[in-house]
């Protein structure tokens, strides 16, 4: 099946008892039995749930995988992929990354031992001189959060593979989406989706999912799934496999309005830098244009009035874009990384990367682009 028919079919099916041409919220917490120990798969619903099953299915065509496992959100994705780790293990993560992922490394994971390192994966001899015999896990995020910077996937796990073929690569595919790029197909072992941003992609869900291509992994997290009990409710993965649906219309239209938008910033005279991967000059481009079959949704931007005040103009001046955290939604919003998604991280360490505090990110939505841009230009007149 191509993309375009799994959002529809990959893993479902009319209903068996009712006919039903949706999947059903199955709002139970537990199911009959005939007899003890015999019954027709589902016994207690923190371990299973016949909508959890569908979505879970269904995203695990999706990234081309074999297994889907779901979560309350995508931090208790992540927190379970840093539970298969052993005190003393260690992880090589990207340095540009999402506020929240970095928090759970360093402020939960390394009071258990479990130490994070934060380099640039996309320098091959930086990360072959970090990797040694403790490090277990690699953590990529591509496109990367809010600097939009693309990683080649393909190229680090050839690297680390090549070094010791143990350690697992996980890739954080929330900002490219399913639709635009599939580390598993690239060589990595897991893919983490928040499925709150463009799978759900209505802003009315917390979700998250993990998806693996072998049995061994899948175990693993079913394991922790259902031992450790943070799972998505019946409700949210109906939600899910609703959004699901126009996930490639979405995010296809989101693409063409964001490179419309990135166009037009970038020959404003009071923006004076633009982040966005469809850019030729912009260093990831050769890489993205390989990897994902679009450029993505996200747009960064900074003002040649580099200051705080002066985002803050700007920040309060939209009408459509709504000022709010998140991304992926059928609505734009527009965000500033600095106080808001990524406060957790140190003003030192979000200057390196350049995450200045006039730099202002939007999740571009599915409106007319010409009304969007008209949005912009009028706040950015505020400054
Ligand atoms: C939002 C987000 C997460 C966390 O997901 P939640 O569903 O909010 O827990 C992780 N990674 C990226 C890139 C995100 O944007």
């Amino acid at each position: 099946m191509k993309f375009a028919t799994k959002v529809i079919h990959a893993g479902i099916t009319p209903d068996p008892s009712t006919g039903a041409v949706m999947t059903p919220i199955y709002q139970t917490s537990t199911y009959v039995q005939e007899a003890p120990g015999k019954h027709k798969g589902y016994e207690y619903a923190r371990t299973q749930n016949p909508t959890r099953t569908v979505l879970e299915n269904n995203l695990a065509a999706l990234e081309n995988g074999t297994h889907a496992i779901c979560f309350s959100s995508g931090l208790a994705a992540m927190d379970a992929v840093l539970k298969t780790l052993n005190p003393g293990d260690e992880i090589l993560s990207t340095n540009d990354l999402y506020g929240g992922s970095y928090r759970l490394m360093r402020r939960v994971f390394e009071k258990y031992g479990i130490v994070s390192t934060f380099i640039d994966l996309g320098n091959p001899a930086t990360l072959k001189a970090a990797l040694n015999e403790n490090t277990k896990l690699i953590w990529a995020e591509t496109p990367t959060n809010p600097m939009l910077n693309v990683l080649d996937i393909q190229a680090i796990c050839e690297v680390v593979k090549n070094i010791d073929p143990l350690i697992t690569v996980c890739v954080d595919n929330t900002f490219a989406s399913p639709y635009l790029q599939n580390p598993l197909d690239l060589g990595a072992d897991v893919v983490l989706h928040s499925a709150t941003k463009y799978i759900g992609g209505h802003s009315d869900l917390v979700l998250g999912a993990l998806v693996v291509k072998d049995e061994a992994r899948a175990n693993e997290f079913y394991f922790l799934q259902n031992a450790v009990g943070a799972i998505p409710g019946p409700q949210d993965c109906f939600l899910a496999l609703r959004g699901i649906k126009t996930l490639h219309l979405r995010v296809e239209r989101t693409c063409q309005n964001a490179e419309r938008v990135a166009e037009t910033l970038a020959n404003h005279p009071k923006v004076s830098k633009v982040y966005y991967p469809g850019f030729e000059h912009h260093a990831g481009h050769a890489i993205a244009k390989r990897q994902m079959r679009h450029f993505g949704g996200m747009v960064s931007f900074d003002l040649v009035a580099d200051s705080f005040e002066a985002a803050e103009k700007v920040l309060s001046g939209t009408h459509l874009f709504s000022l709010a955290e998140s991304l992926g939604g059928v609505e734009s919003l527009i965000g500033h990384p600095a106080s808001m998604t990524h406060a957790s991280i140190p003003r030192e360490q979000r200057l390196k990367v350049g995450l200045t505090d006039s730099l202002i990110r939007l999740s571009i939505g599915v409106e007319d682009a010409d009304d969007l841009i008209d949005d912009l230009k009028s706040a950015l007149e505020k400054i």
